[in-house]
């Protein structure tokens, strides 16, 4: 039967209409009323929420600071509650993300009350996460981008002066990749990118950074790294990588690379020049190989 929204008895059924979650508390936080909303979301009956703490939904680490909040509102003067977003749990456990905001109310006996309305947010911040990795990382290899390894480089450049630290680049080809693709398809080409990627990372330490420059190059920064740490190190990720085939037994991968170490008051894209030059020698040395700038 259609709403009368002129006949105010009419409002608890429009409450219970209602797409949002909505709740009312008491001055002390404890459950009043749920519509039917809220108490889906949440995954309870009706039953099994009222009479209980708002809070049951809010996770333990939390609680405290959200009860402060609340108490602190129904004392307040204030008579909505800023919308804000929090964490809450479920009953199975599951974390969601929600906009919630409220209103205080006096009801006819006088008695404060605490009105919660709740947006479920969950996928839109999924999604807002999903977004700001893809901004910083390669889709196909997980590994930093192209801008984000340049933002890292500029950080740990500053850091090295600022410590007065070695640091050293090193821009990673792989050799003849364009065959790879020919012969076996560009499917397998993005497998072999891939598990280069992963066993590149593996043989990293953990403070050195690796990011995919584009196609088939790589960035690696090792900070602290004198040019011959940097040497050794480019030395062992390339034997490991020449010395395993990636997944298939016919498949064989190489690389060659260019090293070049920080030079005081040497401009970012210089280091990378000069990196880059190195590499261009590696190459034309015959690939497989590591050459410093
Ligand atoms: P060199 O030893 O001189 O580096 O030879 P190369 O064949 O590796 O060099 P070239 O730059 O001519 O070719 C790079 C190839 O990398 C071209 C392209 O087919 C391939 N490539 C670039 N990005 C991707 C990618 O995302 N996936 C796949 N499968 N291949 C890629
Ligand atoms: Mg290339
Ligand atoms: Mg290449």
């Amino acid at each position: 039967m259609p709403l009368t929204l002129t006949r105010s008895d009419n409002v608890p059924r429009l409450i219970r209409a209602a797409p949002i979650g909505i709740c009312i508390t008491n001055e002390a936080g404890i459950l009043e009323m749920v519509n039917p909303a809220f108490c889906e979301f949440y995954g309870y009956a009706e039953e099994e929420l009222l009479g209980r703490s708002f809070a049951l939904v809010v996770p333990e680490a939390e609680r405290e600071a959200m009860l402060r909040r609340h108490r602190c509102f129904m004392q307040g003067d204030e008579e909505h509650d800023e919308r804000q977003e929090w964490e809450v749990v479920g009953r199975d456990g599951e974390t969601h993300s929600i906009i919630a905001e409220s209103s205080r109310l006096k009801d006819d006996a006088g008695r404060l009350k605490r009105v919660i309305f709740i947006t479920d947010i969950t996928e839109r911040k999924a999604l807002e996460r999903r977004l700001d990795f893809l901004a910083r990382h390669d889709e196909l290899t997980g590994l930093l981008n192209r801008r984000a390894g340049m933002a890292r480089l500029g950080e740990e450049i500053a850091r090295a002066r600022r410590q007065g630290s070695p640091l050293c680049v090193a821009i990673i080809d792989l050799d003849n990749f364009k065959q790879i693709n020919d012969r076996h398809g560009h499917a397998t080409g993005d497998e072999v990118l891939c598990d280069v990627a992963a066993r590149l990372g593996g043989e990293l330490r953990d403070y050195d950074v690796l990011a995919r420059l584009g196609g088939e190059e790589f960035l690696v920064i090792l900070p602290g790294a004198t040019q011959e740490q940097a040497h050794e190190s480019l030395e062992r990720l390339r034997t490991r990588i020449a010395s395993a085939s990636p997944g298939r037994s016919d498949l064989s991968v190489t690389l060659s690379a260019g090293i070049a170490a920080l030079r005081a008051d040497e401009a970012c894209h210089v280091l990378l020049e000069r990196a880059d030059r190195a590499l261009y020698r590696a190459k034309q040395d015959g690939r497989n190989r590591t050459q410093a700038g």
